[in-house]
């Protein structure tokens, strides 16, 4: 199926005024072919069928991969990284590779948005903004690649010492579908730019701009056998390239429980593992902040992406003395909020990525309401007849007094918000680091000694003070607690795809002493 065969009245939806025939081959976006060290062929794995989530409509199918499928492109790639040469091709070299990954992604960027927005549900403006980042991380990361340097080490003796860095081998990546190209960039173009071949393995709910990304690497001239690309459940496929022997690390990005699976397998195997996983972030609100600022913060950090963000700043902290006024004022912003499909320029709120994942979060709010939690706006799916057929959710604030609710202690990953007040910074330290997840955090004050300590004292990856969910590639992200395990991004990111190697080089030209040999006797 191509995008074209979506016909005429989603065509007029795609507001770029460009074809959306594909430029490489027509229908390559939604050929039923997986990418098996590096031939395109079809799977033989379980089908998944792709449904957009505004309309429920079934746009593709794919016939993912098996585990057999895992070995061949294991194999391959580690044939390939060698006979290609990749691993032992010069930075620079592999740097201009990178360079044209990122200016193709560039070129497409309308073709890689449209197929991520009917894919997952997220507005054109995210899905573009996302393609582009992606874009710019193989761009940054072939600029990182090319000026990285080892260290000639303090010599203790007469020798030369040097730590250089070496590829390891082939590395698997394991991303979900929140946000799949730009997931897919954070690890492969770093896997790729140190040296490495990669097995990626996309979600079942997301797969197919993964693939997209492989047509993309192949135009650029990445050696075949570098890349294999296998969707599938994450229970065979996935399990099946953790365990691998010939899979030297895994990078992986999803929910905390799968991540903890995983690290026990990785640490039979003694193989290094990055995690990036779940939240639960506090965002806070002093009573000295810009409250046009911290309103529009607030609502963009849970409410963007229909919540479906790891980072989601989904416990808001008011200072008692101006709680009622914020929470009047971020109420009446959210029962503003456009919803409609990812397609609508207007649209803020989009559909949620699948039918049963918003469900889950029903049921979340309505077992928080039992609860005792009070439903301040959303709280619902909503009535409207033009909603009816997508997969959406009213977004949600709610209000509970206790941070020790279990709506604020387990992860929502939809457009929900809860409210709580604090009194003074020792009370609201506590609350804010009272859970098992330490991702991110939001700050609005214009006290700035005051943001500092606070963000000093905050269990979190990432503090943004008077801004929310913004990125730079070359910034380090991290989790702390259950939030992962490692760093991606910036150059520790790229170094963490390579093995550390010491190398002593004898300057004297004399046999050592201890052996005695007839010249030193
Ligand atoms: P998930 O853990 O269910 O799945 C993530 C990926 O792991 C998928 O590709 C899945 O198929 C695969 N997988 C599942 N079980 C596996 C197994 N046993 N072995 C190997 N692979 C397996 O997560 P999800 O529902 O796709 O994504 C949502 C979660 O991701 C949320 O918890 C969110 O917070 C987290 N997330 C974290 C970050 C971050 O940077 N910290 C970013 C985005 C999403």
């Amino acid at each position: 199926m191509t995008l074209s065969s979506l016909g005429d009245e989603y065509l007029a939806t795609v507001p770029t005024g460009r074809s959306v025939t594909p430029h490489w081959e027509s229908g390559a976006e939604f050929r039923d072919e997986i990418f098996v060290g590096g031939l395109w062929r079809r799977g033989t794995g379980s089908l998944i069928e792709s449904v957009d989530p505004s309309s429920g409509k079934i746009f593709a199918t794919l016939h993912g991969a098996v585990e057999a499928d895992v070995d061949d492109a294991v194999d391959t790639g580690l044939c390939a990284v060698r006979q290609s040469g990749w691993a032992d091709r010069l930075p620079h070299e592999r740097a201009a590779v990178l360079h044209r990954i990122g200016a193709l992604i560039d070129a497409e960027v309308e073709q890689i948005a449209t197929l991520q927005t009917i894919d997952t549900g997220k507005t054109l403006s995210e899905t573009r903004a996302l393609a582009r980042s992606a874009a710019a991380t193989f761009r940054y990361v072939a600029a990182a690649v090319e000026t990285m340097e080892g260290a000639v080490t303090p010599s203790r003796g007469s020798y030369l010492t040097m730590s250089t860095h070496e590829p390891m081998g082939v590395i698997g990546s394991i991303t979900p579908w929140n946000s799949p190209i730009a997931s897919d960039a954070q690890k492969i173009a770093p896997a790729l730019g140190a040296g490495n071949a990669v097995v990626a393995k996309p979600p079942v709910w997301a797969p197919w701009v993964t693939l997209l990304l492989a047509r993309i690497c192949e135009r650029a001239g990445l050696p075949a056998g570098v890349l294999s690309v296998l969707p599938g459940p994450g229970r065979t496929v996935g399990d099946a390239i953790v365990r691998h022997p010939g899979i030297a690390k895994v990078t992986f990005t999803g929910g905390t429980d799968t991540g903890r699976a995983l690290a026990h397998v990785a640490a039979e195997k003694l193989m290094p593992i990055t995690l990036e996983l779940g939240g639960k972030s506090p965002t806070i609100v002093f009573e000295d902040a810009d409250l046009d600022q911290a309103v529009a913060g607030i609502m963009f950090g849970v409410f963007s992406s229909s919540g479906q963000s790891c980072i989601a700043g989904s416990r808001v902290f008011v200072q008692r003395s101006i709680f009622d006024e914020f929470v009047n004022r971020l109420v009446t912003a959210t029962n503003a909020l456009e919803l409609g499909p990812g397609t609508d320029p207007r649209t803020q709120v989009a559909p949620m990525v699948a039918f049963s994942h918003r469900d889950n979060v029903s049921a979340m709010v309505d077992e928080a309401v039992l609860q005792g939690a009070k439903v301040l706006c959303g709280g619902m799916i909503p009535d409207e007849p033009r909603l009816a057929d997508g997969a959406y959710y009213l977004p949600t604030i709610l209000s509970v007094t206790d941070n020790s609710a279990p709506i604020c202690q387990q992860e929502i990953f939809g457009p929900v918000a809860i409210v709580l007040p604090f009194d003074n910074e020792s009370d609201l330290v506590d609350q804010a680091n009272d859970t098992v997840f330490g991702l991110a955090c939001g700050l609005w004050t214009t006290d700035f000694p005051r943001a500092w300590r606070i963000a000093k004292a905050i269990s979190a990856g990432t503090v943004w003070v008077n801004t929310y969910k913004q990125f730079s590639i070359s910034t380090p992200f991290s989790g702390l607690k259950d939030s992962g395990l490692g760093t991606e991004k910036g150059r520790d990111g790229i170094r963490s795809y390579m093995n550390q190697k010491s190398i002593y080089i004898d300057t004297a030209g004399q046999p050592l002493p201890w052996a005695r040999t007839a010249d030193n006797r």
